[in-house]
């Protein structure tokens, strides 16, 4: 058992990568909360990692409201008594050239991601300052290093999450706390179900094409990233024993990206 009742949020863990991670770190005796708009997801995923909801509970919060978020984090701290892990996870995607880019849709995805992330991290950090302990892990993207064309929102906010993440690395470090991001390569769930048709009609080629050569043509065996290797490198980090492994980022691509 790595995470013997420490105490995760999992923002975004209704589903995908986030739901695993969360089936995981309770796999390793974590106490998890799995905080997502979707507050019946949310639930339903507590109920399914333990139906008696003690060692899962679900959190209903908007990562970009200041409120919520901070409201969610402090009701995880009453029910299980500390914050040990955060999982900056929570995200969408939307595709389109920049020269058609809604500003309103680019300013909801850098919400989503960038202020996500910050106002997750600021309240947790409060708490695991005062626990003198914590790592909080940031779900970047292959997208952290690397440009895809029509995502220039979500390639820019995948980019600012390491930014994040390296500062809160050196301000955590007096405190116990360190900070790493996850670079996924493409993952199947529903955020990526959606962008297959999408882009077939934006870049005019078949459903087929979109998944051989735009998803997986980099990578060295074209395989998808599954949601159980992202969540393993999620427990990797959360319980890894030192500062030595801090304002890092790992890619999880099937070599599509090598650093
Ligand atoms: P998903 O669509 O399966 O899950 C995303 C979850 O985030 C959903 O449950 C949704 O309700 C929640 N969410 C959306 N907006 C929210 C908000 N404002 N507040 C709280 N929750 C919100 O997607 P996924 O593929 O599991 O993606 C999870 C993360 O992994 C995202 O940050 C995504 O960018 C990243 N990622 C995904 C892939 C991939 O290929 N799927 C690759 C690299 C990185």
């Amino acid at each position: 058992m790595r995470l013997q009742n420490k105490v995760a949020i999992i923002t975004g863990a209704a589903s995908g990568i986030g739901k695993q991670i969360a089936v995981t770190f309770a796999r390793e005796g974590g106490l998890v909360a799995i905080a997502d708009l979707n507050r019946d997801a949310a639930n339903a995923a507590a109920r399914e990692i333990d139906p008696t909801g003690k060692r899962a509970i679900g959190v209903s919060m908007d990562v970009t409201d200041e409120k919520q978020v901070d409201a969610g984090t402090a009701k995880v701290v009453e029910t299980f008594g500390a914050l040990d892990v955060l999982v900056s996870n929570a995200g969408i995607q939307i595709v389109a050239p920049i020269v058609e880019f809604e500003f309103a849709k680019w300013k909801q995805l850098l919400a989503i991601h960038l202020d996500g992330a910050f106002l997750t991290t600021r309240a947790a950090l409060r708490q695991m300052y005062k626990q003198r302990s914590g790592s909080v892990i940031y779900m970047g993207s292959v997208h952290s290093k690397e440009a895809s064309v029509l995502k220039a929102p979500y390639v820019t906010a995948k980019h600012g999450l390491i930014g994040l993440a390296k500062v809160v690395a050196k301000e955590g470090a007096a405190h116990g706390v360190r900070a790493n991001v996850i670079c996924p390569g493409f993952v199947r769930t529903p955020l990526v179900e959606k962008q297959i048709p999408e882009q077939a009609k934006e870049l005019g080629i078949s459903q087929e094409d979109v998944i051989k050569k735009v998803m997986l043509k980099e990578t060295v065996d074209g395989e998808f990233t599954t949601v159980e290797d992202v969540a393993e490198t999620a427990l990797f980090l959360a319980c890894f024993a030192s500062n030595a492994l801090t304002g890092q980022s790992i890619v999880v691509s099937h070599g599509w990206f090598m650093q």
